[in-house]
């Protein structure tokens, strides 16, 4: 392991291994296509990142095989297979596809997969198929949720807040605890690829959504956000300026949770992170970016190593880089625990430094 990358030490390491999947959502990151792309890395050339993966960090980062969905990857197996042969921890992030058949799932458990995350989007069917772009994928969701489950592996619910959904958060909440997930994981929609034109929440909503999440991670759910990095410093915020964060969606969202909150015994495990949280992705032509949905193209693994990528722009990696937030993100006492959204800055501004438009804390 490298000393100078110490400052910069990745926890989960994103492989978008392709952009194909049977799903066309509304809201894409990946801006996702029916058949691979003929840039997709190669077998080889994955086997070789993992390996300057290791060289880098050691064993102690994760790789999250993601796409698109991974499992339209004829060699994913034998990725798995070479990940766990190295001694790293793994998750996957599939979509909810016939290709999650038992027999793949008796190979996850087999190889120890630490996650499998699977993304419900709507606490109605009307809701998550319409942004799915699939009638039946709410069902097929919820079933592959009790199948992954009942083969004694980890899930976790994945959600993309946007406009529509924003009042079903606590049918979702109440699905993540019903099946017993380890995490829900909250994505803050940033509108780049596909989800370009999918309708956001407010600043008001923003705020109010993740004061409310705050509260359910506080009676013990394991909530995470991504693109929400608020979330860590809530409760320092609803202390300061509690005229910012008790808005009628958080009522709302209360009042709708109650009966949830009052009866179930959480488990009580970490809280989440932002787009500074210590993330790499690594797209599937091998561009590299801090973090999915934030946009900034640092370099490509076929005309560069990895640890070049890292050291040309470690100025964007890592808590050091806080110091240089501009805005009322740089003078703000949050600024390290927090920091804003880097993913929103990136897409208002064009600067990645720049402060986070949806928050209204000054
Ligand atoms: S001003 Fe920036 S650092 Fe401070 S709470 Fe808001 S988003 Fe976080």
């Amino acid at each position: 392991m490298l000393n100078q990358y110490s400052q910069f030490n990745p926890s989960l390491i994103f492989m978008e291994v392709t952009n194909a999947c049977e799903y066309q959502c509304l809201h894409c990151r990946a801006e996702s296509q029916k058949t691979p792309s003929p840039e997709d890395l190669s077998t080889q050339e994955l086997k070789n990142t993992i390996d300057q993966i290791i060289t880098l960090w050691g064993k102690e980062a994760e790789i999250i095989f993601t796409g698109g969905n991974p499992l339209m990857r004829e060699d994913l197996k034998e990725l798995i297979e070479y990940v766990a042969g190295r001694g790293l921890r793994f998750g996957i992030s599939p979509a909810a596809s016939e290709a999650l058949t038992p027999e793949f799932l008796s190979f996850l458990r087999e190889k120890e997969c630490s996650m499998v995350s699977l993304s419900l989007d709507g606490g109605t069917p009307a809701t998550h198929d319409w942004l799915r772009n699939r009638e039946g994928s709410f069902a097929d969701t919820l079933a592959l949720l009790s199948a992954v489950r009942s083969f004694g592996l980890n899930v976790q619910i994945n959600t993309t807040v946007f406009m529509r959904n924003v009042h079903e958060l606590p049918d979702i909440a109440k699905i993540s605890v019903d099946y017993g997930v380890e995490a829900w994981e909250i994505f803050f929609l940033i509108n780049t690829g596909r989800a370009s034109g999918v309708k956001n929440i407010s600043s008001e909503e923003y705020m109010d959504i993740n004061h409310w999440l705050r509260t359910i991670r506080d009676k013990g759910l394991n909530v995470r956000t991504v693109e929400g990095p608020i979330f860590r410093v809530m409760n320092g915020i609803a202390k300061d300026r509690p005229d910012i964060v008790n808005g009628d969606i958080f009522h709302e969202l209360m009042g709708n949770s109650k009966s949830l909150l009052d009866s179930i015994k959480f488990n009580n495990k970490e809280a989440g992170q932002g787009s500074f949280g210590g993330t790499l992705f690594i797209s599937h032509n091998g561009d590299v970016y801090p973090s999915g949905l934030f946009k900034l193209n640092m370099g490509n693994l076929r005309s560069n190593f990895l640890a070049e990528i890292i050291m040309n722009n470690m100025k964007y990696l890592g808590k050091n880089s806080r110091s240089d937030l501009k805005g009322k993100c740089g003078s703000c006492k949050f600024k390290y625990a927090c920091g804003g959204s880097r993913a929103r800055a990136l897409l208002k501004f064009g600067d990645p430094m720049q402060f986070d438009s949806m928050c209204l804390y000054s």
